[in-house]
């Protein structure tokens, strides 16, 4: 931008001089700003109070301002306003652009808005009642600011006093006062960047350092990106599996200390490599891998569930696999206590009834794949609807809950034991012959003879036990367990009845 680019193509035989007198003084000011101290320090404020006083004194308007878009472009927010007459900087005023859409689309398709009288100006009238008026503004002349191809702004020039004709190169001087703007944001931006990748530098400035030219600047912001990640983000080198950079999420998960994160070598920091070598296998033929969980560990040997993005990404002529960690054992936990929780009985302690269902299926289904013997038993309390009546429900709660815990302690590990009515159980028993859970549920039958509480309450069992038959499945299963218990019931109660 070039003030010379201001004078008008055709001038006047003899009115050039004139022009070139009153066109000085603006060129010396344009190049003052261009020049300018804050507009290098990327001092955004400095540099808008010195554009909207030149803007003010070489356009001899009353009121100069800048204004930007808010984000949806909905609003236009005064920046700057610079008074001539008082002399004073002011900001904070809104405007809404859906109630003057004339002149927001004027914006987008004019190099500038002259708007002699800005009063019935058909892009400008729409201000009159709630701004031109109140404020005594005439006329006004105002352009738009683009920054990157996108209407980000406006300058405005607005005059008090009778309506004013503009001039020619007054419209050009207002739209190289908007291309102004736009270079003030630019640097500020820049200076804003360069201020964040000072700050970010420290390790990464080695890096940085390797590359040249285009590479530098983009490498340089993809550092940017490294740090800010919310997520721990760790870069190996494919050869050797060395790590080159972590940023700081990276480095305080696995406890290394950031002097130290550049040199470690990432396969220490997996727990089972078998699932490495599975995701490496992956980014090999894919070139990325999206959301595995596996553990991994910290330098103290620290175990926790990650979830895993890795990605083969070619730096220069090296390659390395960028990979983002993201430390999921709370939410694994959580998983695990909710899935615990949907999968036991809240009386008891046991499992409930859904649960203890698809136990069942899996050991029938798993029993007949690997042709291996497996026995379930119906257990039932006897007379238990006499409890109740005599002790009250409360205490029948309670004696549920002590047969439940005194089942549980009769049996093995594997066994496993679910409230499949209200006072019905069924033990699952893996790898166990008829003649081994019939001395289980024996011993059952006995302790929970034994059970002592408070009041003194006689509490017996009968179960019904079967073992699984050749093609069985678990209903027709179910259903010879539950005819042993009834043989159980009737041949007296307090007994084992196979079936
Ligand atoms: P049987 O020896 O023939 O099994 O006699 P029973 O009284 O145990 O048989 P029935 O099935 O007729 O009665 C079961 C009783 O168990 C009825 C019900 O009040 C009681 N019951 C079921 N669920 C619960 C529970 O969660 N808490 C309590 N306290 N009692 C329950
Ligand atoms: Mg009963
Ligand atoms: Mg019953």
């Amino acid at each position: 931008m070039s003030v010379t680019s201001l004078l008008p193509r055709a001038t006047q035989p003899g009115s050039s001089t004139a022009l070139e007198n009153l066109l000085a003084p603006v060129r010396r000011r344009l190049g003052e700003l261009m020049r300018s101290e804050a507009l290098e320090r990327g001092d955004i404020e400095a540099a808008m109070h010195q554009l909207t006083e030149v803007a003010a004194a070489t356009l001899k308007v009353e009121r100069a301002s800048v204004w930007s878009f808010s984000e949806d472009r909905s609003r236009l927010l005064c920046t700057d306003l610079y008074e001539r007459s008082r002399g004073t900087h002011s900001s904070g005023v809104e405007l809404s652009a859906t109630a003057t859409p004339n002149y927001f689309a004027a914006l987008a398709h004019e190099r500038s808005i002259a708007a002699h009288d800005a009063r019935t100006d058909p892009r400008t009238a729409e201000f009159s009642a709630g701004y031109l008026t109140p404020l005594g503004i005439t006329s006004m002349l105002d352009a738009p600011v683009f920054s990157s191809g996108r209407l980000t702004g406006v300058v405005c020039h607005e005059h008090i006093g009778p309506p004013r004709e503009w001039e020619p190169w007054e419209e050009l001087l207002a739209g190289t006062f908007g291309d102004f703007v736009s270079i003030v944001i630019g640097a500020a931006e820049r200076a804003e960047q360069a201020r964040a990748l000072h700050a970010y530098r420290g390790h990464l400035e080695q890096l940085v350092e390797e590359r040249t030219g285009e590479l530098k600047a983009s490498e340089a912001r993809f550092q940017l990106l490294f740090e800010a990640a919310p997520v721990a983000l760790v870069m190996s080198r494919a050869s050797d599996h060395t790590v080159t950079a972590a940023n700081a999420r990276a480095a305080a998960m696995f406890a290394v200390d950031r002097s130290q994160v550049v040199g470690q070598h990432a396969p220490d920091f997996w727990v089972d490599s078998g699932q490495r070598t599975a995701v490496l296998r992956a980014l090999s033929a894919t070139g990325s891998v999206a959301s595995f969980e596996t553990q991994l560990k910290d330098t103290t040997g620290k175990v926790f569930w990650t979830d895993i993005s890795a990605r083969v990404v070619q730096l220069g002529s090296e390659r390395a696999v960028m990979f983002g960690i993201r430390d999921i054992s709370a939410q694994k936990s959580a998983e695990e206590q909710l899935r615990a929780l949907a999968a036991t009985d809240s009386l008891t302690g046991v499992l409930n009834r859904r649960r203890v269902f698809e136990v069942a299926a899996e050991e029938v289904d798993r029993a007949q794949r690997y042709e291996r013997p497996l026995a379930l038993a119906m257990i039932d309390l006897d007379l238990f609807k006499s409890v109740n009546d005599r002790f009250g429900h409360a205490v029948g709660d309670v004696a549920l809950r002590e047969v439940a815990r005194t089942v549980r302690e009769s049996v093995r590990k594997g066994d496993q034991l679910g409230r499949y009515g209200g006072e019905e159980f069924l033990l699952v028993m893996p790898e166990t012959s008829l003649e081994a859970a019939r001395a289980v549920l024996e011993r059952v039958r006995a302790a929970v003879q034994r059970i002592a509480m408070e009041p003194q309450v006689a509490l017996s069992v009968s179960s019904g036990v079967v073992t699984l038959r050749k093609d069985e499945k678990l209903e027709p299963v179910l259903i010879r367990a539950d005819a042993a218990l009834y043989s159980a019931k009737q041949a007296g109660r307090n007994r084992v009845v196979s079936g």
